[in-house]
């Protein structure tokens, strides 16, 4: 078993904002902006922020119903009203179900139907997809769009006498506070239980390793989608504990961040590996002096390649490189570069954080893996979550033996240092450009289709893009054009989810005699002909 090189570290139990509201970095910046648009400069103080929080809560409360484990659906771009709308939300003990803004009606109503959402906050260019999405689901609940959200809260920070109220108390390792959705490591997205515990915990594990990246009202950018665990928590952390300066991005355009990183002299960009791809390679970045301003870069979400850090580094010379590594169901993250200990290779996703720990185990006699030896990566630590949402069996797969969640990933650990590296991913999952694809997804709705007889959905490496590509392997009926499927069902998926690695067809899809698509095959398969890319 690994432990983290860092001591063990006490954790709060109570309600996360009551928590939060103590960090001596917020007060020593409370009358200072702390998020702020980038396209509109509208910002917020941490005073502004705390104000709106408890009267947002109490307009929640009257207006629109919402108590102690009422569940609010958030299906909009990155906003600075965020940060009201969470904290208002997490103050009342009621669950937020972030929604990714691609989606379409299909996939929306999928989280709702499992998640049940008293009220829907949606991206006025996603109210149609929204009802649409509700029909689909089969039940009602109110809606309302980011817009009209924004709207009251500006009223209620005019409004001296608008009515407050305070964080109530939770117990909080039991307290739900996130249904995140994850396909985990196989079969449809599932509502991850993300607890108040589990961010408590996630916060004063990022504080251990902060002095790494952020000092108070440092500039960042935050375009990472907050429907993802991973621009979710470290923007609540940023504007919290670490009271920086959040620039705020509805959504991720390259020109805008350039743009912004010059104008709000920005020093600390989290990013994805295909951001960092083009920061390294894009010809519009030589526009932009950047390189007088941005001081670090935090990879994650998935596997960050040595050529791609040193690409960045040609153009931005003194630029640290941090990778960081964890998962929906961990809050997300396990491992980080620790301060005090010497980071020799940056291919490494670093050393593990306060109170996780970890085992290497041979997936199929579930024994340790030797010193030095790959093994499946296992995570046990008060930042896991507590189980999927109303899904016992894929709960009981997946954390298992006490709580050990397992990763589906498989790692090594240098015997000499302990950092952990990231060698291999056992598990069906594709990361498409930072985004999750499940596979069994994509082919439960190809299997749809009249034509197709079978099919295996896998994720192929792109080096150019820094991703991987879900590709399809097809068994169609004769006469039937392959690009043709492929058209259709790109027509039917959020774009991240599209076969942008398109289709192979074969006459069986490879599998073992117990029916197990054989997808490792797949992965290693070179293809004569791919239709429809
Ligand atoms: P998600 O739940 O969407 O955050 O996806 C978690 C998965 O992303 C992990 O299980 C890994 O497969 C992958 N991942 C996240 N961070 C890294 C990293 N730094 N290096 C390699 N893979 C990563």
């Amino acid at each position: 078993m690994y432990e983290s090189p860092l001591p063990d570290l006490e954790l709060p139990k109570g309600n996360v904002v009551e928590d939060w509201l103590k960090s001596p970095n917020l007060q020593s910046r409370i009358d200072h902006p702390i998020v702020s648009d980038a396209l509109t400069k509208e910002s917020f103080t941490p005073r502004q922020i705390i104000d709106g929080m408890g009267k947002h809560a109490a307009l929640l409360r009257s207006k629109y119903g919402i108590e102690e484990n009422s569940v609010v659906c958030i299906f909009t771009f990155n906003s600075i009203f965020h940060s009201i709308l969470h904290l208002s939300i997490l103050s009342l003990g009621a669950q937020i179900s972030p929604a990714n803004v691609m989606y379409t009606p299909e996939e929306l109503a999928h989280q709702l139907r499992v998640v049940q959402p008293r009220l829907i906050i949606c991206a006025p260019e996603n109210a149609k997809t929204t009802q649409e999405a509700i029909q689909l689901a089969n039940f009602s609940t109110q809606v309302i769009t980011l817009d009209q959200a924004a709207s009251e809260i500006r009223d209620l920070l005019q409004n001296r006498n608008a009515p407050s109220v305070s964080p109530i108390p939770v117990d909080g390792p039991e307290q739900h506070a996130y249904y995140c959705f994850s396909s985990g490591t196989t079969g449809l997205p599932k509502a991850v239980i993300t607890t108040q515990g589990n961010i408590n915990a996630q916060f004063r594990q990022m504080n251990a390793v902060n002095h790494l990246m952020l000092k108070p009202g440092s500039r960042m950018t935050a375009f990472l989608p907050m429907s993802h665990i991973y621009g979710l928590t470290l923007f609540l952390w940023c504007a919290s504990y670490a009271a920086a300066h959040i620039v705020v991005f509805p959504k991720f355009e390259l020109e805008t961040v350039l743009r912004a990183i010059c104008a709000f002299d920005i020093e600390f960009c989290p990013l994805v590996p295909p951001v960092a791809v083009l920061l390294g390679k894009s010809p519009v970045v030589d526009k932009y002096p950047i390189h007088k301003h941005l001081k670090a870069i935090m990879s994650g979400a998935a596997p960050l390649a040595k050529s791609t850090g040193e690409l960045c580094r040609a153009r931005i010379p003194n630029l640290t490189i941090h990778q960081a590594y964890g998962l929906t169901e961990s809050s997300p993250f396990t491992h980080a570069v620790l301060g005090g200990f010497e980071d020799k290779y940056e291919s490494s996703i670093g050393w593990l954080l306060p109170n996780v720990k970890a085992r290497l185990v041979d997936p199929i006699t579930e024994m340790d893996a030797e010193p030095g030896k790959p093994g499946e990566l296992w995570l046990h630590g008060p930042n896991i979550m507590k189980g999927y949402y109303k899904n016992e069996q894929a709960t009981e797969h997946t954390l298992s033996h006490g709580n050990w969640l397992k990763t589906g990933d498989v790692a090594i650990v240098d015997p000499e240092t302990q950092q952990f590296y990231i060698v291999d991913r056992i598990k069906e999952l594709i990361k498409s450009k930072g985004h999750q694809v499940a596979p069994a997804e994509l082919e439960a709705l190809l299997l749809t289709h009249p034509h197709v007889q079978d099919v295996a959905v896998v994720g192929v490496n792109d080096s150019t893009e820094s991703t991987e590509l879900p590709r399809a392997f097809l068994v169609l009926q004769p006469g039937v054009l392959a690009h043709e499927v492929v058209a259709w069902f790109n027509s039917k998926v959020a774009k991240h989810k599209r076969l942008w690695g398109g289709a192979v067809l074969m006459d069986a899809i490879p599998k073992s005699p117990s029916g197990k698509i054989l997808r490792r095959l797949l992965k290693d398969h070179k293809a004569d002909e791919i239709h429809g890319v």
